[in-house]
């Protein structure tokens, strides 16, 4: 068998010391039954608050029913899903699980997810950037691209133990090609983790990296039910992972990571009947999506509007300052590029609904009457 063929290790990628660590043992996670629980310090009576009981007791760590969802909802099995605290939970367990403090790094391509350095800092981590190719061509529909082979060389060059791919990217709006992601992983193999963080999947044309778990396990997915979904106050984020790696995060997160009210929400978020909301929901971002490209493409006050497979647009603007003040003048506040590397005249502006976007519209064009 080729070196090649062999499938890569993921539980190699794991921190040294933490072989052994079990974590801590939660009241919840004792396989442990009866009909009387005194095992956990809690109340024997709720809080007068709390009409149906619901909140007394602490939660499962991993609810078994949402997990279940989650992992229907993704296409694959509940033990290769771990459910958290959104996917900002996420990242941060995947770096403490994998890099050594001060030994070890992360590589990220900026302009990209500010949590994945931020983590990376947190916990005494390197971050070693390797920036997209921002690729222009007014004719046609090039955006920011990755640069694999730059990313290969840095991966094997240095300590790098994670490599935090966003596909779609926020902030670009670019989606990866799967051939390209599963090829460095393979070049990775028993180095890196390429963690593919999907919050935006939904919007995207490009089929999840989840799919590629199975022949090469040292991939991971990120996903959230934050964005598409309509749920960011629940803040329910899963991790898709090879199964061993899944079991080693779930020893390094905090014992009952998700509140009961928010785990029952996701849940009932997750009904056929919700689903289709949620879908309807997508198609009518991707429709405004197109209208509101389509419209500042147009404005005279733009020099460039991203292609994008995500629920946000990334624009630059002649008059970036002028851009920002005016639609703030207009009650509108869009996320601030301007001190993003090689972004120094870019906003990115959500999809908002059809009146919010001709809002948006509406004060772009008058900037451009008074430029
Ligand atoms: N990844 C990306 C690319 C994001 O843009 C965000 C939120 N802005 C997150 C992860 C975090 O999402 P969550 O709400 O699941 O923590």
């Amino acid at each position: 068998m080729s070196a090649s063929a062999v499938k890569a290790d993921p539980m190699r990628l794991v921190r040294e010391d933490l072989a052994g660590f079990a974590g801590y043992a939660s009241a919840r996670t004792a396989a442990l039954d009866g009909d009387t629980w005194l095992n956990a310090n809690e109340s024997p009576s709720p809080n007068a608050a709390d009409t149906d009981g619901a909140l007394r007791r602490y939660p499962d760590p991993q609810p078994g029913a949402l997990r279940t969802l989650l992992a229907g909802l993704y296409g694959c099995d509940a033990d290769r899903l771990l459910v958290g605290r959104g996917s900002d939970e996420a990242i941060d367990l995947l770096v403490r699980a994998l890099c050594r403090p001060g030994a070890d790094a992360v590589l990220v391509t900026p302009p990209t997810f500010g949590m994945y350095a931020v983590s990376a800092r947190l916990h005494g981590t390197a971050v070693i950037e390797v920036p997209l190719l921002d690729n222009e061509a007014p004719d046609r529909p090039i955006g920011f691209e990755a640069d694999f082979a730059a990313i290969e060389r840095a991966a094997t060059a240095g300590p790098v133990k994670i490599v935090f791919l966003c596909s779609p990217g926020n902030p670009t709006g670019s989606a990866l090609p799967l051939e390209r992601i599963e090829t460095l992983a393979r070049a990775l193999q028993d180095r890196a983790l390429v963690v593919v963080d999907e919050a935006y999947g939904e919007f995207s044309e490009v089929a999840s990296a989840a799919s590629l778990i199975d022949r090469q396990p040292n991939i991971a997915v990120l996903r959230t039910l934050s964005k598409a979904h309509a749920l960011a106050g629940a803040r329910i984020g899963s991790v898709i992972a090879d199964a061993g790696l899944i079991a080693v995060l779930r020893r390094c997160q905090a014992p009952y990571p998700l509140p009961t009210p928010c785990i029952d929400f996701a849940c009932r978020s997750l009904s056929a009947e919700a689903i289709a909301r949620t879908d309807a929901g997508v198609a009518q971002v991707l429709a405004e999506r197109e209208r509101l490209h389509a419209a500042l493409t147009d404005s005279a006050a733009v020099r460039r509007v991203y292609p994008s497979q995500a629920n946000f647009l990334l624009v630059r603007f002649h008059e970036p300052d002028a851009a920002m003040a005016r639609l703030l003048a207009a009650g509108i506040v869009v996320r601030d590029q301007r001190a993003a590397s090689g972004l120094g005249d870019a906003l990115r502006i959500t999809v908002g609904t059809r009146d919010q976007n001709n809002r948006v519209i509406d004060a772009i064009n008058t900037l451009e009457r008074t430029q």
